[in-house]
């Protein structure tokens, strides 16, 4: 009985609600960098949303990496875990890998930095 009402009266003590505060003030920067970053990963996710249009960045199964032998660039390889279809991205482009292995361009970064289907076709030399 008197302990039950000691913790009530403590509950109600302003060093409790002060204390609150602080951790609201302490936290809120790190919220706000929170919702800038999902900003971003909105405005340009790392990964566009896969041909099947199910998949979108965060949802896709990470297969593995690997890194070109001369540009020692990484590939990063991941797969739609709704169709199955295979992606390999680096910065900037995101190929779809064909069965037989081969790579066909699918998406690629604008300069403002969003996906944008890769043009399939380039100009002649
Ligand atoms: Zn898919």
């Amino acid at each position: 009985m008197a302990v039950g009402s000691g913790i009530a009266h403590y509950n109600g003590e302003p060093i409790i609600e002060g204390t609150g505060i602080g951790l609201l003030v302490g936290v809120s920067p790190m919220l706000a960098l929170g919702g800038l970053y999902s900003l971003i990963m909105w405005w340009q996710p790392d990964l566009p949303r896969c041909r099947c249009g199910k998949t979108k960045y965060g949802e896709y199964q990470y297969v593995g990496q690997m890194s070109e032998p001369f540009t020692e660039e990484t590939w990063f390889e991941n797969r739609c875990p709704k169709c199955g279809r295979r992606y390999k991205s680096k910065s900037g482009v995101f190929n779809e890998v064909l069965p037989d292995g081969t790579m066909v361009p699918y998406m690629e970064t604008s300069r403002w930095g969003r996906w944008v289907v890769a043009s399939e076709h380039h100009p002649p030399e």
